[in-house]
């Protein structure tokens, strides 16, 4: 006898890969469904049934897949020892249990048993799973490493018996289709009879019973979604919020901005940015790209030439458990949280956390966590983020009072500076409405309840990510680019098209029945202090060897050492050069500087790593000769100091250094284990793409070929004809 069985759950697991005594691991049932057949393939016995919700709720999220609410359960299902038991009879009858994706469902089930104490032999019972089974046969490119995909059980479906299985959201209906798919499976010899301990006799009788493709069994299944007329409220039927069509008395302004700085999904350019918020009259507008603020400086200074104030900001990703944890990708992941630095402090204590974020966080994103937000809050202004955020994914994964939870806990911390955003992304395509509005509905929602029941504020924003509704295109061939997927890739990410640089219009017709969300918006704008970013250097200190006091008589010291290496005699001008330097070198502050370049370039040099001759300006400076440091006697040539350092314009030395490829990483670390590793950083150099070097990677998406043997009118012509152009990238 073969027990064919699926459930409906409240989500998914923790962890995929913990033992089933872990009860709290798996999720709720809410619904068994099952099939006993024998060894013929003839049903025997069905059962359908729902499962009363004892002490837990079914999150939204696992409502909109499968259609069971807590209240349908509740009012239809059965207690779960009841329905256990009765499972459990048909599990005695059984030989084999069958399931598509087996492992979940036993699982799932099997923590049901234990939590119940219903003894049961289900958990030793041999086991079948119809999609690890037809994995290697079917032959479905994508899987994890290389390997094939396995087959979900719409897919299976429609490869076995050439026609559409449409989503039943019914635990029934999905057993039928997997009953249907097992037989199918041993028919085709897929499922070997061995496996099913079926001797040659009993295979011989399944086939003559079985000639042509397995049929239905005649159930009817009615999708959970529709069964329920008198249903309140169904997820997919809350697209129509209202909105009103009179114009609305409001101001509006941006808190929530991608810029370039993003990188995966950033495509604003932030002058252009600052230039439509100055345009459309806006005061103020944030900057807050993905767990970096790279933007920062230029974005302030920007604002600060239009004439708009600043808010700096991030979008940070916060540890589910705590920074340091990384251990599971489930459970060390992470949600978006929204950051404003409301003064300098805060700034400061921004970037403290942001850097914290890398440097010990890290684990697929830069993370920070409860314990930063504890301890560098002050001067910040929190916003719950986007769908993406901890109180959103409770409220659709887990239940409102575990969002509510969460909210205390930041209004604990930021007390009247955090705020709950709405978002409003509404398109006229229902596939992605129900994607993403569907859920920006029903979480703004119980938002706007949480805010009104916590007195916690709600403000409007919009997630932006490019400028102009025209630029929704582009945005989504740069997201193909950085993720490495196709245009026409049906699984790839993909933005809802409304995330432009909205107006304040156009952010009142969004809003227009909320006129005050929009407002907090200013209010949040006007908590904003205006600061200076700029701050004097700090410089680094250089360990000095015994018998020297102060770095400038070190550094003279070795300059003359080298000098006297140099030049053959030194002469008047030498010296009179030498000194020049050196007193600028000193009235400026940087002799720590230029020993520090000059001991990592002679352990270079140590190591037998190649160094550059020097190059640019500080090829001009004598001293940077005689410590090694470039190779060019500037005296000889005649180059210039000042085009170097100018004590009369005080900007930071900048010295390029060239090691060869293979010896940077060792220079590199030498430098570190030398000066600490909080005291050496890299730094980053955006790359923005021109025309000939954006115009591969760029066309990528579309299939394009990768041209051989680029002819150099290419690389050098900043607009080549299209004509030529096409015949490079085939398409
Ligand atoms: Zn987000
Ligand atoms: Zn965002």
């Amino acid at each position: 006898m073969f027990l064919i069985f699926d459930t409906e759950t409240t989500g998914l697991p923790k962890r995929d890969n913990a033992p089933v005594s872990e009860v709290d691991n798996w999720p709720r049932v809410v619904q068994i469904a099952w099939q006993l057949h024998d060894d013929n393939g003839d049903l025997s016995e069905h059962n359908n049934l729902l499962i009363q919700p004892d002490g837990f709720e079914v999150p939204y999220s696992a409502e909109k897949i499968h259609g069971i609410s807590t209240e349908r359960a509740r009012k239809h299902g059965l207690p779960l020892v009841e329905a256990l038991q009765q499972f459990n009879e048909s599990v005695l009858k059984s030989t084999f249990l069958v399931g598509h994706n087996i492992r979940f469902d036993i699982n799932a089930l099997g923590a049901e048993f234990i939590r119940s104490g219903v003894a049961t032999e289900f958990l030793e019972k041999k086991q079948v799973c119809t999609m690890r089974s037809s994995t290697d046969h079917l032959k479905l490119p994508g899987g994890r490493g290389g390997k094939f995909k396995p087959p979900k059980l719409m897919e299976l479906y429609e490869l076995l018996f050439e026609e559409q299985f449409m989503e039943a959201h019914n635990a029934a209906a999905d057993v039928e289709a997997t009953a249907r798919c097992f037989f199918e499976l041993l028919r085709k010899k897929i499922i070997s009879p061995e496996s099913l301990e079926l001797n040659q006799e009993q295979y011989s009788r399944f086939i003559s019973k079985n000639q042509g493709k397995i049929g239905s069994y005649g159930l009817e299944h009615q999708s959970n979604l529709e069964e329920e007329s008198e249903k309140e409220v169904s997820p997919t039927n809350l697209s129509a919020e209202p909105t009103p069509e009179k114009p609305v008395d409001a101001r509006f302004c941006h808190l929530h901005v991608h810029t370039q700085y993003s990188i995966l999904d950033g495509a604003a350019s932030i002058p252009e940015i600052l230039k439509k918020a100055v345009d459309d009259g806006m005061r103020a507008v944030a900057i807050t790209d993905h767990g970096n603020m790279f933007g920062a400086k230029e974005f302030h200074a920007e604002a600060a030439k239009r004439g708009i104030k600043p808010i700096l900001g991030c979008e940070a990703y916060i540890a589910r458990r705590e920074r340091h944890s990384k251990k599971d990708k489930n459970q060390d992941g992470f949600a978006h949280i929204v950051l404003l630095a409301k003064n300098h402090k805060g700034y400061q204590n921004l970037i403290t956390m942001i850097s914290l974020g890398w440097t010990e966080g890290f684990y697929y994103k830069p993370r920070i966590d409860r314990d930063l937000l504890e301890k560098y809050h002050e001067g910040i202004i929190c916003l719950s983020a986007c769908l993406g955020g901890e109180i959103p994914q409770a409220i659709m994964h887990r239940s409102v009072e575990e969002a509510e939870k969460i909210a205390l806990e930041y209004q604990r911390i930021f007390g009247e500076d955090f705020y709950l955003e709405l978002m409003r992304h509404r398109t006229d395509d229902p596939g992605m409405n129900k994607l993403v509005f569907d859920d920006q509905v029903f979480v703004n929602r119980t938002l706007l309840e949480l805010g009104g029941k916590l007195g916690i504020k709600c403000l409007a924003t919009n997630d932006t990510h490019f400028v102009n509704r025209e630029d929704a295109e582009a945005h989504d061939h740069l997201i193909c680019l950085n993720t490495g997927k196709d245009l026409d890739d049906p699984t790839r990410m993909k933005y809802t098209r409304q995330e432009w640089f909205k107006t304040q219009a156009e952010m009142k017709e969004v809003f227009s029945d909320h006129p005050d969300v929009l407002n907090n918006t200013l209010e949040v704008a006007g908590k904003i202090e205006q600061y200076e970013l700029n701050a004097n250097p700090v410089m680094p200190y250089f360990p000095l060897p015994e018998g020297f006091s102060n770095e400038d008589e070190y550094l003279k010291h070795i300059t003359y050492e080298g000098a006297s290496k140099r030049y053959p005699e030194i002469t008047e001008e030498v010296r009179e050069r030498i000194d020049f330097e050196l007193g600028t070198i000193q009235r400026m502050g940087f002799p720590g500087y230029f020993l520090i370049v000059q001991d990592f370039i002679s352990a270079a040099r140590e190591m037998g790593v190649s160094v550059g001759p020097g190059r640019g300006s500080a090829a001009g400076s004598a001293v940077a000769y005689c410590l090694g440091i470039t190779d060019i006697d500037p005296i000889r040539y005649d180059l210039l100091f000042e085009r170097f350092l100018n004590p009369d314009r005080i900007s930071m030395p900048d010295i390029d250094i060239d090691f060869d490829e293979d010896g940077r990483d060792e220079v590199l670390k030498w430098v570190v284990k030398k000066y600490g590793h909080d005291r050496v950083a890299h730094i980053i150099g955006p790359w923005r793409p021109k025309w000939p070097s954006g115009m591969w990677p760029g066309s990528r998406s579309f299939h394009c070929r990768k041209p051989t043997g680029l002819p150099n009118w290419f690389r050098n012509d900043p607009a080549p004809p299209l004509r030529k152009l096409s015949r490079k990238f085939p398409v």
